[in-house]
């Protein structure tokens, strides 16, 4: 008689990496997705040498360090990848994710462009990466001025800076445009079951589900 349970097919984790321009609804989606619990995700906790702003908390929104620990961290190979953004600098610690992706589980990223580039570099078959663009730029100002956390000279810095970001689009595998945050989530959550079907990030496992298969009377 064939069984009516069975272990999960094992699979490699993934390192699933959103960007953005800031104001393009990036950190409501990155909440929304780790409160889903069926998803399972672990949001990989960056290193910065920017100010804290009155909200964020150190070691839940970043681990807030001067730029000398930083380049400590750095030198000492223990970030995946590091930038410098809006004049700091931004590192993911390297320990957590490892961690993380041998349990066969999936890290979430909120990282730039630039850090985007490196991880695809490092590890090619182990990223998927999904570029979030605002519906138009006057919503994306008007979600920046919304936030009123950050001074309008720096508002001003981001929109430029916006700008510059919008065009990197190219080297993501998906694009979003996040008109509606619902629809947005839903998009992204698509993606990543899709993502973690994919054959080769289970070979071995469907390999050895396959020979159980063929065992069967
Ligand atoms: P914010 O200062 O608004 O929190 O973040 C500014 C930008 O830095 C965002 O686009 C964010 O994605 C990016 N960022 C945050 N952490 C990292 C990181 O560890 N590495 C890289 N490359 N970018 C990061």
């Amino acid at each position: 008689m064939a069984p009516t349970t069975r272990d999960p097919i094992q699979r490699r984790g993934l390192m699933l990496i959103l960007s953005s321009p800031s104001g393009a609804g990036k950190t409501t989606l990155t909440r929304d997705l780790l409160q889903d619990s069926s998803l399972d995700l672990t949001l990989s906790i960056s290193v910065t040498t920017r100010q804290r702003r009155t909200s964020e908390v150190d070691g839940i929104h970043y681990y807030f360090k001067p730029k000398a620990e930083f380049d400590r961290l750095r030198t000492q190979d223990d970030l995946l990848e590091y930038a410098e953004v809006h004049g700091n600098f931004y590192g993911t610690p390297r320990g957590p994710v490892e961690q993380v992706l041998s349990q066969g589980r999936d890290m979430l990223f909120d990282i730039d462009y630039q850090g985007t580039q490196q991880v695809q570099k490092r590890a090619p078959h182990d990223v998927v990466t999904i570029f979030i663009l605002p519906p138009s730029m006057r919503e994306l100002r008007a979600r920046l001025e919304r936030r009123a956390e950050d001074a309008p000279e720096v508002i001003a810095k981001r929109l430029v800076a916006a700008r510059n970001e919008i065009t990197r689009w190219p080297i993501y595998d998906y694009v979003i445009v996040n008109e509606d945050i619902q629809t947005a989530l839903a998009e992204v959550k698509s993606i990543l079951i899709a993502e973690r079907l994919k054959r080769a990030r289970s070979a071995e496992g469907i390999t050895r589900f396959v020979e159980m298969l063929l065992t069967e009377g």
